[in-house]
């Protein structure tokens, strides 16, 4: 048998040494520390374990859910967004339920990219920006990210023959893996080269509910005429300890959601409409949980920055997400760094260059660990240095 070119065109899987070297440790009775996952260690809230659990119980729940969600559940996500951000978006015709932002991510490509098109994709980012687009034969354009530009994707420095065969554009702030924080100005100048370029943008806001030091991330809905080009992705997964759930949703541009939504009726049929029910009672129920996770991750970026900065590792405070983005050490590059601190400490951290090509250089430290296993690995870190 032969598979397809695509999947052979894959990357390779940058974290199947680290798991290896993982293993053949863990076998030999070694307490390995992962810094390296962004999956919120704390449990869903009560409220919306309690919803699902009544929610299994109607029959009709049951059956098939509808393609582009249920309506309750798009009138919950719609609400949402008003009380939220105070964007107005349709929810019959302009929110879209997802089994998870990465399904739509995935399946978006479907939707807007034929063979040989290019994809604007942040230097470093969410790594089926470009794998989405590779598995229906699509081209990455990599827009820098660096410390100059504060990593917000430069855009502007495309070139002319990329942006010919451009349809799609993605963002992400607050950003995953740098922790940046995107300005208004950046977001309505990206708006303009969408609309200039005639491009759909995306921007995956998996962070809009984990902020610090009061900021509170925005939506770029908020932007005018963002609706004119561009869906946002929200997720449940992040914001409420629900990523096992797979929940999520797009809103934005009518004739995106559209196109989207006719992909994922030919593929999947929906998310568990219990499971939708459990995202309403996350959405509107009390946000307190939302504002708990902050402060713990707030806690826990500050005793990684003030732990990096005793062992000289740099590092921006970061303003949201559960990650922090460091330095490596002179004379090392992300992956030899990665290792070492694997080898000599016996602590994962996720190297920069997994990413993309602007992560080279840079490690990832998640904050989706307890306070005492972040403090002693940071702890076993300062003592291989
Ligand atoms: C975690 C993450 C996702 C995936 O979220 P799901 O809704 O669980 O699929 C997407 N984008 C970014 C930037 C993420 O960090």
């Amino acid at each position: 048998m032969r598979t397809a070119d695509r999947i052979a065109n894959l990357p390779p899987y940058l974290f199947a040494e680290i798991d290896r070297k993982k293993e053949a440790k863990q076998a030999q009775g070694i307490d390995v520390i992962s810094l390296g996952i962004g999956d919120p260690d704390m449990p869903t809230p009560n409220n919306i374990v309690e919803a699902m659990q009544k929610a299994t119980e109607n029959p009709k729940n049951h059956q098939y859910p509808s393609y582009f969600g249920a309506k309750r559940y798009r009138d919950a996500c719609s609400e949402w967004m008003k009380g939220r951000f105070d964007v107005d978006v349709d929810a019959d015709t302009e929110v879209l339920a997802l089994i998870g932002s990465k399904e739509g991510i995935a399946h978006v490509f479907l939707a807007f990219v034929d063979p040989g098109d290019y994809t604007l994709v942040p230097g470093c980012g969410y790594p089926v920006y470009h794998t989405g687009g590779i598995l229906c034969g699509g081209q990455t354009w990599w827009m820098p990210m660096t410390e100059e530009n504060d990593f917000l994707a430069d855009f502007e420095s495309t070139p002319p023959e990329v942006l010919a065969k451009a349809k799609m554009m993605f963002l992400s702030y607050p950003n995953n893996p740098t922790s940046a924080i995107a300005t208004p100005e950046y977001f309505d100048k990206a708006i303009a080269f969408a609309k200039k370029h005639d491009l759909l943008l995306i921007h995956d806001n998996a962070y809009s509910e984990i902020g610090f030091d009061g900021y509170r991330p925005p939506s770029l809905l908020e932007r005018p005429g963002a609706k004119d080009v561009a869906i946002e992705l929200f997720s449940c997964s992040k914001a409420y300890n629900m990523t096992g759930w797979r929940i999520a949703f797009a809103a934005g541009n009518p004739a995106a959601i559209k196109a989207l939504g006719t992909v994922k009726s030919n593929i999947d049929s929906g998310a568990f409409t219990a499971v939708q029910d459990a995202a309403i009672e996350a959405l509107t129920g009390p946000q307190d949980i939302v504002f708990e996770m902050s402060d713990v991750y707030q806690r826990r970026r500050d005793i990684v920055m003030e732990a990096l900065g005793n062992i000289g590792i740099e590092a921006r405070v970061p303003k949201g997400t559960i990650y922090v983005w460091a330095k490596v050490p002179e004379g090392y590059d992300s992956a030899a760094f990665a290792t070492k601190v694997l080898e000599e400490a016996n602590v994962i951290v996720a190297p920069g260059n997994a990413y993309g090509p602007s992560g080279e250089g840079y490690i990832r430290i998640s904050l989706a660990t307890p306070d005492d296993r972040l403090e002693e690995a940071i702890e076993r870190i300062k003592n291989t240095l």
